[in-house]
């Protein structure tokens, strides 16, 4: 056999299954007490215990020797659903919210979402794209190695593809799996006629599509924003693309959001902490995978969605940050993992198992991230730790080790490498 490029080992390494997992059943992980992940050309070629894979294992001049001395090694964290590709914080909002305006209401008073589009298009390449990078840097100082980057904030056909272009741009000069959204139906424009602005929803999927710069069309399905009946035509027209079909679904009321996601058998419905048990259980059925977004309940000082709930009716959940300047401003899938544990009340098992595998399966990548398989993407999150519970026992104190994406050393002993400093907008 060739030479490995990376060899780790002495590693406590836990691992979800390779496949993702519905809820509702007890959930463990899989643990090698001491164990080895052997990486060739970012892929993950041997993985398990220590003296074995040494056994099987001849380390070359170039193969990078990683001691990883009993710390936890888990694979890299996902991230499913983020909107980080904006303009500017939404700072003085969060204190309108404080003396206790609604989200609708700042939205209609301009506010909201409508504020961040003003300030997209008022920005140029080189702004939105040195945003959307210094928070994936955050990011993978946290031990995320893959994020969905969703569109949405530039609301017009012109706008929602400069928007793609740039995180095409960023995906390349990072070369982080990034899997980018199409969400022109975020918000209706105030500069455009309702009917106008659905047929330019369509006209921008089908540009997206042609120019290959979107894996997915998201529709934002609420009272107030998309009927079911604007976002059943909306996916319909994605999914003659071949895009995938994702719902932002009954995050503020019941809105038929989960069933409609059901009825077009879409990859995902997120949000849901006003669904149904009904509409719940109709996504199981159809395949649909529930996305958990605890940093929004925690920031917007809502009800999350219990585990309980998610238990019951048997779904594919993963975990995500929302990242977003208006309800939650995070990028840490750590931070989400700890909110998860303690205010959904997910498992540890769980939790950990929705921000990896299930998050992996959300963005159909479950065949290359998301748990230590052989074949996957080497994608590792080393914790400074033995024990990676302290995720969600002290989170705040949990930052990695060590990252590596695809066999390349990101973060090394609690500090970008200089191929991450080398990261530039130029
Ligand atoms: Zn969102």
């Amino acid at each position: 056999m060739k030479h490995p490029d990376l060899l780790l080992f002495h590693g406590r390494l836990l691992t979800p299954p390779a496949e993702a997992v519905a809820l509702g059943q007890p959930l463990s992980l899989e643990e090698t007490a001491d164990g080895a992940v052997v990486a060739h050309r970012g892929k993950i070629v041997d993985v398990g215990p220590t003296a074995e894979v040494l056994e099987r294992t001849t380390a070359g001049p170039m193969t990078r020797m990683i001691d990883a001395q009993g710390r936890a090694v888990l694979p890299g964290l996902v991230d499913p659903h983020t909107h980080m590709l904006y303009a500017k914080d939404r700072m003085d909002e969060m204190e309108l919210r404080h003396e206790g305006k609604g989200y609708l209401e700042i939205l209609a008073a301009g506010g909201g979402i409508l504020k961040s589009m003003r300030d997209f298009r008022a920005a140029d390449d080189q702004e939105l794209a040195e945003g959307l990078l210094s928070r994936l840097k955050q990011a993978v100082g946290q031990g995320t190695v893959a994020v969905e980057v969703k569109t949405g904030y530039g609301l017009s056909q012109a706008e929602e593809m400069r928007g793609l272009g740039i995180i095409d741009r960023v995906a390349k000069l990072t070369g982080l799996p990034i899997t980018p959204t199409l969400l022109a139906a975020h918000a209706f424009p105030p500069d455009t006629g309702r009917a106008e602005y659905l047929d330019q929803c369509d006209r921008t999927a089908t540009q997206a599509a042609k120019a290959g710069l979107a894996k997915a069309v998201d529709v934002f399905v609420e009272d107030g924003v998309f009927s079911p009946a604007e976002g059943r035509r909306l996916l319909a027209h994605a999914r003659t693309l071949g895009l995938a079909a994702r719902m932002h679904a009954d995050e503020l009321s019941p809105s038929g959001g989960a069933e409609l996601a059901a009825e077009l058998a879409a990859v995902s419905a997120d949000h849901l902490t006003a669904a149904t048990a009904e509409g719940l259980a109709q996504m199981a059925a159809a395949g649909v995978s529930a996305v958990v977004l605890p940093g929004t309940s925690f920031f917007l000082d809502r009800p999350p969605l219990m585990a309980a709930r998610v238990r019951e009716a048997r779904l594919i959940a993963a975990l995500a940050t929302d990242s977003n300047p208006g309800s939650s401003p995070f990028v840490s899938m750590a931070w989400m993992i700890a909110l998860a544990f303690h205010r959904n009340r997910f498992t540890w098992p769980e939790a950990l198992t929705m921000a990896t595998i299930n998050a992996a399966h959300v963005l159909g990548r479950d065949r290359e991230l998301g748990s230590l398989t052989v074949g996957k993407r080497c994608s590792l999150l080393v914790l400074d730790e033995a024990d990676p519970r302290v995720l969600v026992y002290r989170p705040d104190q949990a930052a990695p080790w060590a990252v590596v994406e695809s066999g390349r050393v990101l973060i090394w002993q609690g500090a970008p490498t200089e191929e991450v400093m080398a990261w530039t907008v130029s």
